[in-house]
């Protein structure tokens, strides 16, 4: 019997199915496996043929699995992460993902590989950890939700001041003038919800050693509770001053302290993981705007979450679908690994 070698060198494939697949009877893995790795060949020329690819998937039950992995061996190095984004939105990938609803996440197979050695996590808040974006639901609590999203709006449009992402914060904090403190807790208590499986995944993610962190161009109240009601390691925000007599906010921001803006959260997580001693090849960032892709780029591994179009071709990966639980396999772990922490 030919004994079986594990590649040093390759190509991994992930399919996040949108609808789980039937594989009690009729197991659809062989004709899935051999649909991709043909469109994958002409784009990795260096696959070895189709019989040396090994497939798993990685969330099964007894009856239906979602999320498929295959590992392509190639000849020579492994193809870098830029080329797996690439052909991640060629137009023959993209045509498979659309035609059947699939997502797909390729990495270089040492890559895969390493995220099984526990890292850091760094996560965007507004849209990522949490579904809301706070500075829209602060205006709307006091009434001026149209002049903050049209700061927004100029922002995203880059239109000058407002390009500056310091500039935005500021024009739209200073519309903030007179918010009454307890904003925050009825902000906790009654409109801001958690991501799905956004409390699973950090519960799985220290479960297996990795340090976590929030790295939120919002504000210090929310971020610190997000961390503290998730179980972060770490949350970096936004400080806004608050006049303590009147109990309002002033409509500034603390001097001094730093604004979390795209080039602070790539310091943060540097630095974070400088002081975990973790490498930034084994560092992960998830978020879901354009000031996450610096992070995303100094990481090992960036995933735009349910991102903006615009930053779901320009990330590292992407990942679109209900559960945030899904960056677990991400990363490779599959289900019996991760239960074992929920
Ligand atoms: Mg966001």
């Amino acid at each position: 019997m030919a004994s079986t070698t594990t590649p040093q060198t390759g190509l991994v494939a992930l399919i996040f199915c949108k609808t789980a697949l039937q594989i009690q009877n009729d197991d659809p893995l062989q004709s899935i496996t051999s649909n991709l790795t043909t469109a994958l060949q002409p784009l990795f020329p260096t696959l070895t043929p189709t019989t040396a690819t090994t497939t798993r998937y990685l969330d099964a039950s007894a009856t239906t699995a979602r999320v498929l992995e295959l590992t392509l061996p190639t000849t020579g190095p492994s193809p870098s992460l830029p080329e797996c984004t690439a052909a991640t939105h060629s137009p023959a990938l993209a045509a498979l993902q659309a035609q059947n609803s699939w997502n797909l996440v390729l990495q270089p197979l040492e890559l895969y590989r390493s995220h099984s050695q526990p890292g850091l996590a760094v996560f965007d808040m507004d849209s990522t950890l949490i579904q809301q974006e706070v500075i829209d639901e602060l205006a709307r609590a006091v009434g001026c939700y149209d002049q903050v999203a049209a700061i927004t709006e100029a922002a995203m449009r880059g239109e000058a001041p407002y390009a500056d992402f310091e500039a935005s914060l500021r024009a739209r904090v200073g519309l903030l003038r007179g918010v009454p403190v307890g904003v925050w807790e009825d902000l906790k208590k009654g409109v801001i919800s958690f991501t799905p499986g956004a409390a699973e995944l950090v519960k799985v993610l220290r479960g297996l050693g990795w340090k976590t962190a929030v790295l939120s161009g919002g504000f210090t109240p929310l971020a610190v509770w997000v961390k503290e009601t998730l179980g972060l390691d770490y949350a970096f925000a936004n400080h806004l001053v608050a006049d303590e007599g009147r109990g309002v906010l002033t409509g500034e921001l603390v001097e001094g302290m730093p604004i979390i803006h795209a080039e602070k959260k790539r310091e943060l997580l540097l630095r974070l993981a400088g002081e975990n001693g973790i490498p930034a090849e084994r560092c992960v960032a998830v978020g879901d705007g354009s000031n996450d892709l610096l992070m995303m780029g100094a990481a090992g591994l960036g995933v735009a979450f349910n991102a903006k179009p615009k930053v779901q071709l320009a990330a590292p990966a992407r990942l679109n679908g209900e559960s945030l639980l899904d960056v677990v396999h991400v990363l490779g772990y599959e289900r019996g690994e991760v239960e074992k922490f929920l």
